[in-house]
């Protein structure tokens, strides 16, 4: 086996294994359906998962359904997401959108990446969460804390500042057979956690024997 794919196989195991011990548990991992999910993915962007929590269940209560949403009266949806914030764009953007999927797609996520790209505030991110949380489909899930991770651990072979393309490419070759839900979850979750803006973890990072960066910052400190 090349030294590229020993890389790939320890970063898939190590970080299923750290998965399997610390992974957060959020309401919208719970009961998964791709309403909840899309749900949750539009309360979170720009916010703190922390913050999302607070709205999610008194959300999901009051429109259980995608044909609830597009029904939803805005000034009574502002007045859940407030706590949030930017409450007048998320409330008209998730109508937006749940107008779009019952006018355009019956009430049903599509299953294919395009048309659901096709969705108004639906991104590569969501979208790719739709796939895999929401329907089971196996599909990268890449936000700004997934690519610091892959590029940081795999900078010889992608470069320190890959595009978006690339790291859902290399994503898509990483994601274990069966286990893609639980993949993304870890690759997530060890970006908001273990690997993030901040820094290097350092010697108690669980990667760190597989991480790119990690043995360039070394050399260069020896
Ligand atoms: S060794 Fe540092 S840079 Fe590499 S994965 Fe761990 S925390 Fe991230």
């Amino acid at each position: 086996m090349d030294k590229d794919t020993l890389q790939k196989k320890y970063f898939v195991q190590i970080i299923l294994e750290w998965s399997s011990k610390y992974k957060r548990d959020f309401e919208w991992r719970k009961n998964r359906n791709p309403y909840r999910i899309f749900v949750a993915e539009l309360l979170l962007k720009r916010t703190t998962s922390k913050a999302a929590t607070r709205v999610f269940h008194e959300f999901i209560t009051k429109y259980p359904d995608i044909f609830a949403l597009a029904d939803a009266d805005i000034d009574g949806l502002k007045l859940i997401i407030k706590p949030i914030g930017l409450y007048e764009q998320r409330s008209k953007g998730l109508v937006r959108a749940a107008r779009c999927l019952v006018n355009t797609f019956k009430g049903e996520f599509p299953r294919s990446k395009d048309q659901l790209l096709s969705i108004p505030h639906v991104g590569e991110y969501t979208a790719g969460c739709i796939l895999s949380f929401g329907m089971g489909i196996p599909s990268p899930v890449v936000d700004s804390n997934v690519q610091r991770v892959l590029s940081r651990v795999f900078c010889s072979s992608v470069g320190d500042k890959p595009s978006i393309d690339s790291t859902i490419k290399l994503a898509q070759t990483l994601i274990p057979k069966g286990r893609h839900v639980d993949f993304n979850y870890a690759l997530i979750d060890f970006g908001a956690v273990v690997c993030t803006y901040r820094g290097c973890y350092g010697d108690t990072c669980p990667l760190k024997d597989i991480c790119d960066i990690y043995f360039m910052l070394k050399n260069h400190n020896e």
